[in-house]
C-alpha cells in the first residue's frame, strides 16, 4: 500500500501549511468533491435507514462539557477553554452526544417516538500531540459521520443489528475492506463512569448483536461511558485503527436527565447508542486513498469524466458533450492542452475513470469513443449513450467502469 499522504498531495486531494497548524489539512478541490459525494451517499443511507439530521455548533459552554463528563474523564484529550469573561467559558467540543442530548431533550418524548435516531456530520477537536500528526489519519479538526439512536432497552439488540448491517452496507460500496471487529471492554487501569450492572447488560448486548461474528476482545479499549464494537482497519505501515464504531450508553442519558413516557404514563430512561459507520471523512479518507491508491470507484472520483478533442475543430462539439455530462450529474472536465496520448496518460495518471474522446469522425455523427483509466477502450457510442452508461455506474455506485450485461 501507498502512504496516502504522499499520494494525497500528488493528486491534489488535500495540502496541509505550517501556518494553518499541524493536524489541520485543507482538503483541495479534488479532495472536497470526492467527499461530497461521500457525504451525500452517507447521508442518504442514513435517511433510508430512518435517522433525522440535525445541525449543531462544534463549540459549547464550559457547563454542558462538565454534565456530560467530558471534562472530567477526558479533558487531556481536549483543547484548553476559552474564557469570554469570569463566568463565560467556551469549549471545543471533542464529540457531538452532548449536543445531541440537547436536542432529545427539546421537546417531550413518548415511547412512540423511539427509536429516535439523530445523525449528524459535524465537527469536533482533539488536541493531540504534534508528534502523532501526520496527512488525514491523525488531525485535531475532525469531521465526524456521527449519530445517537435513543431507544429502550427492549430494542437494543434490533438497533445494534440494524446498525451493523448499515456499516457493511457503507463498507462496501466505499471499497472499505475491514481488517476485524473488535469488542471493546473496560480495562482495570482507566477510569470509567456508571455502574457496575448497567456495563455488564451492556457488554451482555453487545456480544449477542456480534453472534456469528468473527471478533477479539479488547481489554481497555472501551469509551470512559460504556463498552463498543469497534471496526477496524490497518494503514499502508501496518497501523490498527477504528473505523467504524457501536457504544452503548446508559450514562449520558442519566446525566442529561433524558426521558420518555412510557405507554402507561410513566417516565423512563431510554438508552444512547453512539455509532458512527464510516468514522471521521479524515480517517476515513486517507484509508480509502490508500487501500484504492487514488482510484476511487467511478461515484466519488473526483473527476469522472474527461473529454478530449483530437484538434480545435472538435472543441465545441467537445464542450457540448462535457455541458450534457454535467448537466446529468457527473464531474465533467474538457482538457485541450498537449498531445492526444499525453493528455489520455495524464487523465489515467489522475485516476480519472473515462476520458472521451472527440475526433473529427466522432463530432460529425455525434459520438465521443470511451477510453477506461484501466486501458480498454469501448467502440464508439452515441454521446447520450456514453453519458448513460457512466450515469448508470455512478448511480448504481458500482465498482467497476462498465455496466454488467
Ligand atoms: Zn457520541
Amino acid at each position: 500500500m501507498i502512504d496516502h499522504r504522499r499520494l494525497g498531495r500528488e493528486l491534489g486531494l488535500f495540502t496541509s501549511d505550517p501556518l494553518a497548524g499541524a493536524g489541520l489539512p485543507l482538503w483541495l478541490p479534488a479532495g472536497a468533491a470526492a467527499r461530497h459525494a461521500v457525504e451525500e451517499y452517507i447521508r442518504e443511507l442514513e435517511r433510508q435507514a430512518g435517522h433525522q439530521h440535525v445541525l449543531t455548533p462544534p463549540l459549547g459552554k464550559r457547563e454542558l462539557f462538565e454534565l456530560s463528563g467530558h471534562l472530567d474523564f477526558f479533558a487531556d484529550d481536549m483543547f484548553p477553554p476559552m474564557r469570554l469573561s469570569a463566568d463565560d467559558e467556551f469549549v471545543l467540543r471533542p464529540a457531538l452526544c452532548p449536543h445531541h442530548a440537547l436536542v432529545y431533550r427539546s421537546r417531550g418524548r413518548s415511547r412512540r417516538d423511539l427509536p429516535l435516531r439523530i445523525a449528524e456530520l459535524g465537527g469536533m477537536y482533539r488536541a493531540e500531540r504534534s508528534g502523532v500528526l501526520g496527512g488525514l489519519a491523525r488531525v485535531r479538526a475532525i469531521s465526524l459521520n456521527d449519530a445517537h439512536n435513543f431507544c429502550t432497552l427492549d430494542q437494543v439488540g434490533a438497533e445494534v443489528a440494524e446498525i451493523l448491517r448499515l456499516i457493511r452496507e457503507a463498507h462496501a460500496a466505499l471499497g472499505v475492506r475491514p481488517a476485524g471487529y473488535r469488542l471493546s471492554l473496560r480495562g482495570p487501569a482507566e477510569r470509567y463512569v456508571g455502574d457496575e450492572a448497567d456495563w455488564e447488560r451492556a457488554e451482555e448486548l453487545l456480544r449477542a448483536a456480534l453472534d456469528g461474528v468473527e471478533y477479539t476482545e479488547g481489554v481497555g479499549e472501551a469509551a470512559f461511558y460504556g463498552p463498543k464494537i469497534d471496526i477496524q482497519v490497518v494503514d499502508s505501515a501496518g497501523r490498527e485503527s477504528t473505523l467504524s464504531t457501536v457504544q452503548l450508553d446508559f450514562d449520558k442519558p442519566e446525566r442529561f436527565d433524558l426521558s420518555y413516557v412510557d405507554s402507561g404514563g410513566a417516565r423512563r430512561r431510554p438508552v444512547m447508542v453512539h455509532r458512527s459507520l464510516v468514522g471521521s471523512m479524515e480517517r476515513l479518507f486517507g484509508y480509502l486513498i490508500e487501500v484504492h491508491e487514488g482510484t476511487f470507484p467511478a461515484w466519488y472520483a473526483p473527476v469522472q469524466l474527461v473529454v478530449l478533442p483530437i484538434a480545435a475543430g472538435q472543441d465545441s462539439a467537445a464542450e457540448m458533450f462535457a455541458a450534457a455530462a454535467q448537466a446529468a450529474g457527473l464531474r465533467a472536465e474538457v482538457h485541450r492542452n498537449g498531445s492526444l496520448g499525453g493528455r489520455i496518460r495524464e487523465a489515467a495518471h489522475a485516476r480519472i475513470p473515462y476520458a472521451a474522446v472527440v475526433g473529427p469522425r466522432e463530432a460529425a455523427v455525434g459520438q465521443v469513443s470511451l477510453r477506461l483509466r484501466d486501458g480498454r477502450s469501448l467502440a464508439p457510442l452515441p454521446a447520450a449513450e456514453a453519458i448513460a452508461l457512466v450515469a448508470r455506474v455512478v448511480a448504481t455506485r458500482s465498482p467497476e467502469l462498465v455496466p454488467p450485461g
